[in-house]
């Protein structure tokens, strides 16, 4: 497929404006936040990573236990959090059927040892939190809900990230709304908040070469976002990493060890704030959009799309479709990614394939995970993938 003059963004971010940059009076980042949540409070951190960072430091201060039980298919940023705060990291499966924790492979992963289990809203789907709960609750390991992708996403009417003991959001590029870097951590529980306050105070330095770096990095941003543009700040490099063989570096999988850990400075805060007031129009509009192309492409023969539970509405990032083998889904992608039109791929591989995490991840037997990789890839749900663009998708899938 001939490479377009313009490029699709392979999940729909909350498109930046110019006034986002100037600070207002109204209501703060975390404010907005709270009450979109239906919380109290929200504790901003510099990642969604170093939100997790915070949290598993707080957990293992209270109960001293050393084991993370995390999917084996997630963000491998999951598995350098763990690996970061000195803890043990523990794979469990996915189900076969999509992307929740098996349940069996996390009865038997859950022991005395286990500090925390970490069900995952991924790709902006709703995870089955109460069965997780249930089984960590059963061995006394708290539930921390990975809702990265997730921000916005509801299950029974409420918030996902809060049915767990804490929960955790992205605001990084590509998750929605963005501070370039930022995450937002949330609970229910007052005194477990008072102690996640306690962490970032004592843990979470001020750093200001990293605040001008992400201050920077967000200017560019807010001048680069733009269908026009994205091809040189996003797809030139994503088709040189497909060139050279190298799909970890395309869909950024390539994370750094060092998890940097610093404070949210104020005015990336306030511009996360000024963009708040989009966030609902545009979610749901993503919504719309979702629902109508999920049945056009839940109609090809061989796809898949996943979805939600009977009570649930996610967000809609991107679509996530499985294909029945992986031969078919290589030959997708052979022909669409890296065509502009915002088709890519969640996670490259599950967790024990990347090689410059073997020490991290260690060996482990995963294959609804490995399963999960190899069959699944997604379709942006950006709104500047018009019907030409999509028709164009659905063609190459039949
Ligand atoms: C992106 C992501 C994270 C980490 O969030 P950052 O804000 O990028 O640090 C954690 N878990 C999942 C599932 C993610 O997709």
């Amino acid at each position: 497929m001939a490479t377009r003059r313009t490029e699709i963004p392979p999940t729909a971010g909350l498109p930046p404006r110019w006034r986002d940059l100037v600070p207002r009076a109204g209501a703060s980042l975390v404010q907005h936040a709270a009450a979109f949540l239906g919380v109290e409070s929200v504790q901003a951190e510099c990642s969604g990573t170093a939100a997790l960072v915070v949290a598993l430091t707080t957990l293992h201060r209270i109960s001293g236990r050393r084991v993370v039980v995390v999917p084996a298919y997630t963000c491998p940023l999951v598995a350098l959090a763990v690996a970061h705060c000195g803890l043990q990291l523990r794979l469990c499966d996915l189900a076969p059927d999509g992307i929740d924790l098996d349940a069996a492979a996390l009865a038997q992963a859950c022991d005395r040892d286990v500090l925390a289990v970490v069900p995952t809203h991924l790709a902006g789907r709703v995870a089955d939190v109460a069965t997780a709960i249930a089984i960590a609750r059963a061995c006394g390991a708290f539930v921390i809900e990975d809702a990265a992708q997730a921000f916005g996403a509801r299950s029974e009417g409420r918030a996902v990230g809060l049915d767990g003991d804490l929960g955790f959001f992205s605001l990084a590029v590509g998750k929605g709304l963005t501070t370039f870097e930022g995450g937002l951590l949330v609970t229910r529980d007052v005194d477990l908040r008072r102690e996640l306050a306690r962490t970032s105070r004592d843990r979470v330095p001020h750093r200001v070469s990293w605040e001008l770096r992400r201050s920077l990095e967000l200017l560019g941003y807010h001048a680069l976002y733009r269908p026009s543009l994205l091809r040189h700040a996003y797809g030139a490099p994503l088709r040189r990493a497909l060139r050279d063989g190298d799909p970890v570096r395309a869909v950024g999988d390539d994370f750094p060890a060092r998890i940097p850990l610093h404070t949210l400075g104020r005015w990336r805060r306030a511009v996360g704030a000024n963009a708040f007031a989009r966030l609902p129009g545009f979610l749901a509009d993503c919504e719309r959009r979702a629902e109508l192309r999920r049945s056009t492409l839940a109609s090809i023969a061989g796809v898949e799309v996943i979805g939600d539970p009977v009570n649930a509405r996610g967000t809609w990032p991107f679509l996530l479709l499985r294909l029945h083998d992986e031969a078919r889904r290589d030959a997708v992608l052979a022909r669409l990614w890296g065509a502009g039109l915002g088709v890519s791929r969640l996670f490259i591989h599950a967790l024990p394939d990347y090689a410059y995490l073997r020490d991290v991840v260690g060996e482990w037997q995963v294959p609804n995970a490995r399963a999960f990789a190899a069959t699944t890839l997604t379709v942006s749900n950006s709104p500047w993938l018009d019907e030409p663009g999509f028709d164009a998708i659905c063609a190459l899938l039949e």
